[in-house]
């Protein structure tokens, strides 16, 4: 069987680097907060060339902070996606803001800078876009409408750490901009883990404060604030992960540019189209089929796991019923939910491996012509 991810070829490789990391911790009792999270930290600012890190205990805590940072609050509105991991749009919802969800462009499966205009109005105080899959969001005409609507910009990076836009690091465009270690993203902890990043001190102090019981000197809580604070032992593991990522990225688009060569004119698969001006670092590999629950089956009986980002946008989720958003009113989104497929994606996929997978999908393809 060919996993859809796993993790433990890459612990294996970095065993003794994990080990003696995770040990400093233990002999430094730096379990909260502590000097390997400040050292990480500062190595991930150098990595994305940022002013500022602030590392949390989640991707949903950093985007929560984000959005507070950015001076949302309730009666707000936020511009978003609905084709997203659905930590996006809690974040609006935390602040007492609301989500205004717009269709994803096809091209990139993020926000569609054409559909942002009209949804901005009165109430509008952010526009927060997704780099989903690890490819970046078309954001110069983002950031462009933003500058003369003067509203902040915030990317949720969680699946994009590494991926580059017209040649500059996704999450260094926003004001303040969110990040996620979980264990399966592409820069993934032990455990959970996340970040906020910006170049603007008056910012970051305040993510700092809130993280940490909106301390601003030992017990002086100068507004509500909150634990997020990350864990010393995924800081230390962060920091031996990170020297690696650049490689791991690498071989990601490897593996890609086998898959979209392998795949190409496969009858009724559609496959993803990176755009010239990104460089993605494919956290996932997204393929599309109008029968993709039999196509899914059909992989796993030739021993090829997939999953499937994701299966129903939120704007179709219980929760956000009341946005009074029906079937059919994000119909780009709601087309990727009903056919999109994850392959097995990450860097210790043999070559070999990515062939049997290209096979499996060829062969189960014909299977399945209509
Ligand atoms: C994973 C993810 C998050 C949330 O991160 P957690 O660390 O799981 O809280 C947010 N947004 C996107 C797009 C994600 O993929």
């Amino acid at each position: 069987m060919i996993p859809f991810l796993t993790l433990a070829r890459q612990v294996a490789g970095l065993r003794d680097e994990l080990d003696r990391a995770l040990d400093a911790v233990v002999d430094e009792q730096g379990f909260a907060n502590g000097p390997a999270v400040g050292a990480f930290e500062r190595e991930l600012a150098g990595y994305l060339g940022v002013r500022e890190v602030i590392a949390v205990n989640s991707g949903t805590s950093a985007l929560h902070a984000a959005l507070l940072c950015a001076g949302v609050g309730p009666g707000d509105e936020v511009i978003t996606v609905a084709h997203t991991w659905i930590s996006t749009v809690w974040a609006v919802s935390y602040v007492g803001a609301r989500p205004v969800l717009v269709d994803v462009d096809p091209l990139t499966c993020g926000l569609d800078p054409r559909l942002v205009e009209r949804a901005i109005g009165p109430r509008t105080r952010a526009i927060l876009p997704v780099h989903l899959y690890g490819h970046p969001v078309d954001l110069d005409p983002v950031l462009a409408l933003a500058a003369r609507h003067g509203l902040p910009v915030i990317e949720d990076c969680a699946q994009s750490v590494g991926a580059r836009y017209r040649g500059g690091q996704t999450g260094g465009f926003g004001r303040v901009n969110a990040t996620s270690f979980y264990p399966g993203k592409n820069l993934g902890a032990f455990g959970e883990g996340g970040a906020v990043m910006t170049d603007d001190p008056a910012l970051a102090a305040r993510a700092r404060r809130l993280r940490d019981h909106a301390q601003d000197g030992r017990h002086n809580h100068v507004e509500v604030g909150f634990n997020w604070r990350m864990d010393g032992l995924q800081g230390a593991v962060l920091s031996v992960k990170l020297r690696h990522l650049d490689r791991w990225n690498a071989r990601r688009r490897a593996i890609a540019g086998r898959y979209l060569e392998g795949l190409a004119g496969t009858p009724g698969l559609e496959l993803p189209r990176p755009q010239p001006w990104a460089e993605p670092i494919w956290h996932i590999f997204p393929v599309y089929h109008e029968r993709r629950d039999a196509l899914r089956a059909a992989l796993e009986e030739r021993g090829v796991q997939t999953g499937v980002h994701y299966p129903r946008p939120v704007h179709l989720q219980p929760a956000y019923a009341g946005l009074g958003l029906g079937p059919g009113a994000l119909p780009v989104s709601e087309r990727l939910a009903r056919t999109e497929v994850s392959l097995p994606m990450f860097p210790e996929l043999t070559d070999a491996e990515a062939d049997a997978v290209v096979a499996a999908v060829r062969d189960a393809c014909r299977g399945l012509a209509p």
